[in-house]
């Protein structure tokens, strides 16, 4: 039987669960060392990789991995073993998701910040939906209101959802048809509930991984790509509450705002880390009321994380 190639839909150590291009699931293995772009990185092949398979012979639906086609993009996080490796959670994909809450729990605006910056250092377009939506009084819907005011302007789409009441679910499905999407946000929020209405069968899914997921088996820290019925896949990464901020250097932090990165250049001093410094065109751009100061406060607390710039 001759080679094909598949895409990676799950990752269980060392088994990865690979669908070819006929729609056929196998169970496969890395055959030797992989290393990709150079990187180290803890898992060398990961959730929406497009890989060469070489099936085994006599064994059903076995197959070797032999090879992983060059990767469009891909989100990594810290290895939380080894801080110097990384691990990509993620390849492939066309955008990201961030599921948050205004209340039950409710999701900071700091954090949802982190995300956008992440998503913008990785080149993945960002999308945000604020779930369930049939808990808002007359505040919340304020709220939302004043967040959508600050994201949309600056590209981020932001939808009212309700899994619950299926509000926005159409404009969900219509956001996410034919794409790769990687969907996080914290525990609580609603990812699972918002994929069992996008996707008639999940539930059954979740239900058999919660009954054998005992306790101390990390089933539920494995990414997973879904098939979506309109076409294009949802990537779950349960028991990720972020994908982080890494290999940042301050100066570079402000390149992932969008409302700072035309106005850079015009700060008076090419390396100015838009704090106190004389002719600062960010900080004039936030006393005209043309930066949201909740974000530039964003940018300071994640600038105050950030190891210093290498020439310092
Ligand atoms: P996950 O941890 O992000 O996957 O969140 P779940 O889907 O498990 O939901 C957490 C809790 O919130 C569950 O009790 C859900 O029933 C509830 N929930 C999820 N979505 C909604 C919603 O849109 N409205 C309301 N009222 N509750 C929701
Ligand atoms: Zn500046």
């Amino acid at each position: 039987m001759s080679n094909l190639t598949g895409t990676v839909y799950r990752s269980t150590g060392s088994w990865y669960d690979v669908k070819d291009i006929h729609g056929k699931d196998w169970r496969a293995r890395a055959r030797g060392v992989f290393k990709v772009e150079g990187i180290t990185s803890t898992n060398p092949i990961a959730v929406g990789d497009e890989v060469v398979l070489e099936p085994e012979p006599g064994q059903e639906e076995v197959a070797q991995i032999i090879d992983i086609l060059p990767r469009q993009n891909y989100i990594s996080r810290q290895s939380p073993s080894h801080r110097k490796q990384h691990h990509i959670v993620a390849s492939n994909l066309h955008q990201s998701l961030l599921v948050a809450t205004i209340k039950n729990p409710r999701t900071s605006t700091g954090f949802i910040d982190r995300f956008l910056i992440a998503a913008e250092a990785y080149h993945v377009p960002a999308v945000l939906a604020v779930n369930k939506a049939d808990t808002w009084s007359k505040k919340e819907e304020e709220i939302f209101a004043a967040w959508q005011g600050i994201y949309e302007p600056l590209g981020y789409a932001m939808l009212a959802t309700s899994a619950a009441t299926g509000q926005g679910l159409p404009q969900l499905k219509a956001m996410l048809a034919g794409k790769t999407t990687l969907i996080s946000g914290h525990s609580g929020v609603g990812k699972s509930s918002l994929l069992n209405a996008l996707m008639p069968g999940f539930s059954l899914r979740t239900k058999e991984v919660s009954q054998w997921s005992g306790k101390g088996m990390h089933t539920t820290t494995f990414a997973q790509m879904f098939d979506l019925p309109e076409g294009g896949h949802v990537i779950d990464t349960p028991g990720m509450r972020e994908f982080g901020i890494v290999h940042m250097e301050r100066a570079e932090l402000s390149h992932y705002f969008p409302e700072m990165r035309n106005l850079i250049h015009q700060c008076q001093f090419n390396n100015c880390q838009h704090l106190e410094e004389p002719g600062c065109a960010i900080k004039a751009a936030l006393e005209a009321g043309q930066i949201n100061a909740n974000r530039y406060l964003g940018y300071l607390s994640v600038f105050d994380s950030l190891p210093q710039n290498h020439w310092e």
